[in-house]
């Protein structure tokens, strides 16, 4: 491999904030290289055939309302390079042991229209939130602002700060409209008693209403490889297998920026940094983990409920009630009987990842970090639960705890997907408050993964955000 000697920027990961970071600082003339620790590119949004040939899995994520919304991402021509967004027909269902679903409209009144007494209720919090929705994700998705956004946090900042529980249950009476929002206020990993759990069930509703749950044609990766190949068209270089151990690793750069977690920082530069940051970095939290399993289907999963053949994610949790036992199990170090889980079937409206008539379903649900439990047969059961006869579909399946995962990519420290917990202390002041939390007191110096604001997901934000401050700093 022949590098030229000097970069601008050499940005550490290929994440979706590493490949953001290298973009934003390519578009703008500087010389920048990617070294990959791993053999493929993309980090936690990548796919590949691990169960039968011809299957194709998304092994991180999955469904990009994050990415889709992202001020970022959308000013990138990544449509000119490969990337192709597919929309279900809803977003999501959530399924009720009465054999019906809650299902997540694109439109708020048609999804208020079945939620019966709290219909009214329902359109009363998503109206105004979905029409300022441009707004709302630049919010959320964008670095978090008070002062940028004053009509953004004055419509929805105030329920946001709410723990889920308390919202749903002061504003809906129904399981109906409860169910659904747990479901969606679950995604923060955080207990539905703990604030700011409401901002999860807001942020990824007004999402689904405003924008979409959509997905990359053919597989996540499609999204990192879109993207990688619009940093080439600007120069950008990207080496695989190179792992960076320490900072002496890095060829001759200016600035580097690590699509990193806290604890990986210390380890390759903490060398360079104050005592104060290094012991900042130690203490950072990181939240629950994951399990992960991926099933190869002979036809589509047998929903009782017709609804959720329409979506292309399903919550599994029930109610409000059970979603929140399970997620407070887990914050406590248990492993729930009945987790709740996150399912996506893409093959529905996407066939080209799978042989004819077969389907995948990509599934996880949340255990206790650095867990070595198997959930494989909980997964299951919630499914049969909602989808009798499920079991007799499988063709093929392959299950991922979190030191598997951790493995896989090693931002996923413990399992967790969000690089750090996002309770109140560390959503907006991540790695640590600090001016600039994408600087580090070593000049030239930077992270830019989903360890720094707005945090976890798909998005780009962290990277771009990141690259905006080395850009200061190369002037
Ligand atoms: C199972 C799972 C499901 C998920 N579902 C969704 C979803 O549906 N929607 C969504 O929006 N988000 C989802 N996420 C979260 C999302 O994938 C992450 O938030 C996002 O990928 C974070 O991007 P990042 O660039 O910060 O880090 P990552 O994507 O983790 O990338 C970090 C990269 O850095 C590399 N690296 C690490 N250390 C080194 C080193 N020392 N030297 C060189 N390279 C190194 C890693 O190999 C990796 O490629 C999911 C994640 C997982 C694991």
């Amino acid at each position: 491999m022949s590098r030229p000697k000097t970069y601008d920027a050499v940005v550490v990961g290929s994440g979706p904030n590493g490949l953001a970071a290298a973009i934003e600082l390519s578009r703008n003339g500087r010389r920048v290289a990617v070294l990959e620790g791993r053999s493929t590119i993309g980090g936690g949004t990548r796919s590949a055939e691990i169960t039968l040939p011809g299957f194709v899995h998304d092994l991180g994520s999955a469904i990009h309302p994050l990415g889709y919304a992202s001020p970022f991402f959308r000013s990138l021509p990544l449509e000119d390079h490969g990337l192709q967004w597919i929309h279900p027909s809803a977003p999501l269902a959530h399924p009720l042991d009465d054999g019906t679903a809650v299902v997540l409209e694109r439109s708020v009144g048609a999804t208020a229209a079945a939620l019966g007494p709290d219909a009214a209720a329902y359109r009363r919090l998503m109206e105004p939130i979905s029409a300022d929705a441009g707004r709302i994700a630049d919010f959320f998705v964008g670095r978090p602002s008070f002062l940028r956004h004053p009509l953004a946090l004055a419509s929805s900042g105030m329920w946001s700060l709410r723990a889920a529980r308390t919202l749903a249950e002061s504003l809906f009476d129904g399981e109906r409209a409860r169910g659904l929002f747990a479901g969606n206020a679950a995604h923060s990993f955080l207990p539905l008693d703990q604030s700011p759990s409401a901002m999860f069930g807001l942020l990824l509703g007004t999402l689904g209403h405003a924008f979409g749950w959509p997905f990359p044609k053919g597989g996540s990766q499609a999204l990192a490889d879109a993207l990688a190949s619009y940093l080439a068209s600007l120069g950008g270089e990207i080496y695989t297998d190179a792992a960076v151990h320490s900072v002496e690793d890095v060829p001759r750069t200016r600035t580097v920026l690590f699509d990193v977690t806290p604890h990986q920082l210390l380890d390759i530069a903490g060398r360079h940094f104050t005592e104060g940051y290094n012991s900042a970095l130690k203490r950072y939290r990181y939240g629950p983990g994951v399990f992960k399993a991926d099933f190869a289907l002979d036809g589509p999963v047998p929903w009782e409920a017709e609804d959720c053949k329409r979506a292309g994610t399903v919550h599994l949790g029930g109610t409000l009630d059970e979603v929140a036992a399970g997620e407070g199990a887990v914050s406590r170090g248990e492993h729930p009987e009945r987790p709740f889980i996150l399912l996506a079937q893409q093959s529905l409206f996407d066939p080209t990842r799978v042989p004819e008539g077969r389907h995948t379903v990509w599934a996880y649900c949340h255990v206790p970090n650095g867990s070595t439990f198997d959930m494989t047969e909980r997964i299951e059961a919630q499914i049969e639960r909602f989808a009798p006869g499920f079991r007799d579909l499988v063709l093929a399946k392959s299950v991922a705890g979190t030191v598997e995962l951790e493995r896989w990519n090693p931002n996923l420290v413990g399992g967790d997907i969000n690089g750090g917990y996002m309770d109140l202390r560390q959503l907006f002041t991540r790695p640590m408050p600090r001016t600039n939390p994408y600087s580090t007191p070593a000049a030239g110096l930077y992270i830019c993964s989903s360890s720094t604001p707005p945090g976890g997901g798909v998005h780009g934000m962290c990277g771009y955000l990141a690259a905006r401050a080395a850009l200061r700093y190369l002037q």
